[in-house]
């Protein structure tokens, strides 16, 4: 069952037109992968997902993006709720400036959870959820930025895992990482769709390949192909995406 459709959306940056026509389903505990050339519109594509580039002077959208049947853009006003189902992690880990303990219980307070024993609870259940519990349970008051890349990528999951979303939207989260940090956010990714919704924007398509159930494939503004990951890269429907999938473009 679909969770998010785009259908017939489109989107602006002022006159610009950098995203066109596009119509597709992301079905519910699948990881659905956003492929395609730098500059395609996968980040755009993404960021309107929880609406985060509502912040950019001259942005604009057309046709519907709809979660649970209801237009992001038309139906949703308050964006608090809105991000509170849609959680995002970025390509750079970005903790905040404070503890491991700090950069979970930060957001779930901004969330208006304020019993301690409560939030002691969730940073150990989402640590534990993001694979990083193990390592750090001893050292929950030292600063995040004394982590590993990986371990700040991992804590950044587990921030948004914090306000129980039900899509994790992640883009680029590997591409700052080493080979053994990225294989180990794939098989955490992996685990948690099967409570989680997950959209991820990647350029490696080796990666697509090993961790999505659905690709989703953009070519300069549009979707060229859309489908499930094993059909289309044993049989793309388009000469563009056989190419891709090929490195050829
Ligand atoms: P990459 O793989 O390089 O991250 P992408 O597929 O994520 O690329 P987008 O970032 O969505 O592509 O960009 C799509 C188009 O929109 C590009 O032409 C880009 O230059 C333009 N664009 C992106 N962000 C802005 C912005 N803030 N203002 C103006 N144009 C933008
Ligand atoms: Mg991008």
């Amino acid at each position: 069952m679909e969770i998010i459709e785009f259908k017939n959306f489109g989107a602006y940056y002022g006159e610009k037109k950098v995203v066109n026509n596009v119509t597709f389903p992301v079905y519910i505990n699948k990881i659905t992968a956003i492929i395609g050339p730098s500059g395609c519109g996968k980040s755009t594509l993404l960021r309107s997902i929880n609406r985060i580039n509502d912040e950019i002077p001259g942005f604009k959208v057309e046709g519907s993006l709809l979660i649970d049947g209801k237009d992001v853009y038309k139906d949703v006003d308050d964006l608090t709720v809105l991000r509170k189902k849609v959680g995002m992690v970025f390509q750079r880990p970005v903790p905040f400036p404070m503890s491991i303990y700090e950069n979970i219980a930060f957001g779930l307070k901004i969330h208006g959870v304020k019993d301690k024993s409560k939030i002691n609870k969730i940073v150990e259940k989402t640590l534990k959820e993001a694979a990083l519990w193990d390592e750090v349970k001893h050292e929950l008051d030292k600063n995040a930025y004394s982590l590993s890349g990986g371990q700040q990528q991992r804590l950044c999951i587990a921030r948004s895992l914090a306000i129980e979303p039900e899509v994790l939207l992640l883009d680029e989260p590997t591409s700052a990482l080493d080979p053994i940090a990225t294989q180990r956010i794939e098989s955490l990714l992996e685990r948690l769709s099967e409570k989680y919704t997950i959209v991820i924007v990647t350029h490696n398509i080796a990666q697509a390949i090993r961790i999505s159930d659905y690709i989703a494939f953009m070519f300069k503004g549009e979707l060229i192909e859309f489908g499930e990951t094993s059909e289309v890269v044993r049989n793309p429907k388009n000469k563009l995406t056989e190419e891709y999938l090929n490195g050829k473009i």
